[in-house]
């Protein structure tokens, strides 16, 4: 389509920023870039109709992970590294609060669970013997004891008979989330492109030639926000990951309030009203599931029905509404990659699978390596 000479001089001509990318990270780096600079033309570049990768597709999880994942993450990385991880998910988490408020984002702080189904003696022992240590980790962070060992009250079927219950985790309503944060980025001038994929960049002295399907411009600074679909930029440093959500029908009468995570966060569900939404299951097939397409498989599916139908809602009926997916970055560390690639070019991605609570920080944080 050829550009009317308004809308180049309206939209592609002085731009300062701009940001690949309209996701948790792209947004709130967006944001902050307005802080620092009032008076610049900043531009978010979407490629969805809506944003298209993880950010509206998660499971609305506030949470900085599970026991059996941190002591998990304790095996690869170190005490330090794990910590400052977990206490830049916190922070991120308390960002993402005060930027948008809890109400906007529909915070519900009912705690987080993780439970151990029976055959996994071995990851439960671990974690109950190795609960005290983690606390003893996390209190300089917290204050205060996070993981507690409980009595399962919700009727679970086929788990170890205690879980444990963390009182600092929530849960938000995503899409609330989202449309509060584009909400906030127009109100504050910036402007965003949907349905625009970037297809290359061309670096010169001042600045970067950006180019997208049918159209090139030209930009000071250029931020990627593009997380799971970050493989070529960072040389194979992020990989993409695709994770398969299902929510069921209203369930009358349902008892089950909360987030909870099994088996390392392979598998995670919460309660959306009296609904349940679980997802999880990428460990069924770790290559199938490496890919940036979005899609179900009847092995994932069926997997987390057998397990809803089994574990979790053992005495009640319920009907699968709606199923989907989304793509998420991962690597072999866990810390998101946010850096300098060169003279203009910035990226802040891999945001792994929480990248709720870290993604304003992320953003925060990109923004402010220009
Ligand atoms: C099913 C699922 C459940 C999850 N559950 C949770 C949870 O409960 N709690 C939690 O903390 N985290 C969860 N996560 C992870 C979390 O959603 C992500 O870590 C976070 O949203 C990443 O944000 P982002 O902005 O970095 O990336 P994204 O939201 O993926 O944004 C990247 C954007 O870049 C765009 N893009 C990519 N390439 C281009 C291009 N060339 N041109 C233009 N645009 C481009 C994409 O379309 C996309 O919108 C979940 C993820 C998934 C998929």
């Amino acid at each position: 389509m050829k550009l009317s000479w308004w809308e180049i001089n309206s939209w592609f001509t002085n731009v300062d920023y701009t940001i690949v990318g309209s996701g948790i990270v792209g947004l709130h780096a967006a944001l902050r870039l307005r802080e620092r600079f009032p008076q610049s033309k900043i531009l978010v570049i979407e490629k969805g109709p809506l944003p298209q990768g993880a950010s509206t597709k998660n499971a609305g999880f506030a949470c900085f992970g599970s026991l059996s994942e941190i002591i998990d993450d304790l095996n690869y990385h170190t005490e330090e590294e794990v910590v400052s991880l977990i206490q830049k998910r916190w922070e991120g988490l308390q960002l993402l609060r005060k930027r948008l408020g809890d109400t906007a984002i529909d915070l519900k702080p009912y705690g987080g669970y993780e439970i151990f189904l029976d055959d996994d003696t071995a990851g439960y022992d671990n974690c109950l013997r190795r609960l005290p240590f983690v606390n003893d980790v996390l209190r300089p962070l917290f204050k205060a004891d996070v993981f507690a060992r409980e009595t399962d009250r919700f009727g679970f079927a086929g788990t170890k008979e205690s879980l444990i219950f963390n009182p600092f985790e929530g849960q938000i309503d995503t899409g609330a989330m989202m449309q509060a944060l584009l909400k906030q980025a127009v109100a504050n001038d910036i402007l965003i492109l949907n349905s625009q994929t970037v297809t290359a960049c061309h670096e010169k002295a001042d600045g970067v030639e950006i180019a997208l399907d049918d159209f090139s411009f030209f930009t000071k600074k250029l931020l990627f926000a593009t997380n799971g679909f970050a493989g070529g930029l960072t040389k194979g440093a992020v990989k993409p990951a695709r994770a398969q959500v299902l929510i069921t029908d209203p369930i009358p009468d349902l008892d089950i309030k909360g987030t909870f995570h099994i088996d390392r966060g392979y598998y995670y569900f919460r309660n959306v009203g009296n609904r349940i939404l679980f997802g999880g299951g990428r460990n069924l097939n770790f290559d199938g599931e490496t890919t940036t397409e979005f899609g179900e498989t009847q092995l994932i599916q069926n997997r987390l029905e057998q397990l809803l139908r089994e574990v979790i809602l053992p005495h009640t009926d319920f009907t699968v509404a709606h199923r989907w997916s989304g793509i998420m970055g991962l690597g072999s560390q866990k810390h998101p990659v946010v850096e300098q690639l060169s003279a203009h070019v910035y990226c802040g991605v891999r945001l792994g699978g929480m990248g709720v609570a870290i993604g304003s920080k992320i953003g925060q944080e990109l923004a402010d390596l220009v």
